[in-house]
């Protein structure tokens, strides 16, 4: 099972910014930016590659939790999501997470 499996099943607490009956976010524990939210599903998937096994309605229902929780934050300065996936994509953690990054002027390119 893998960390944020457990943060799900709250086996690990962390500080709820926001739940539904879809995802649930909290702040990552190293934080890259001032704002550094996580966002998962509560239906299980690996990635983002993985949401092609889901259908249109679930990714849907996701995407509108990530939108929930960035009115939540109120971030009217602006934000990026990102979604790490796979190996060259820099992803550590194998259960799907939008990385919601705000609180200051950010970089482009990304890396
Ligand atoms: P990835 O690199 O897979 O896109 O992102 C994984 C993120 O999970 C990293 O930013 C890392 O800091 C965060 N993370 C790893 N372990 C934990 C944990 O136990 N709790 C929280 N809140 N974040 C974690």
């Amino acid at each position: 099972m893998t960390i944020f499996e457990k943060i799900l099943h709250k086996e690990i607490p962390t500080t709820i910014i926001y739940e539904d009956e879809y995802a649930l976010a909290f702040p990552d524990i190293s934080p890259q930016t001032p704002i550094h939210i996580l966002v998962i599903p509560k239906q299980k998937a690996r990635n983002f590659s993985d949401l092609n096994q889901w259908s249109p309605v679930a990714i849907g229902e996701y995407m509108h939790s990530i939108q929930k929780v960035i009115h939540h934050l109120n971030l009217t300065d602006g934000y990026r999501i990102v979604f790490n996936t796979g190996d060259q994509g820099g992803q550590t953690v194998d259960y799907l997470h939008a990385h919601i990054l705000a609180g200051e002027t950010l970089g482009w390119p990304p890396f």
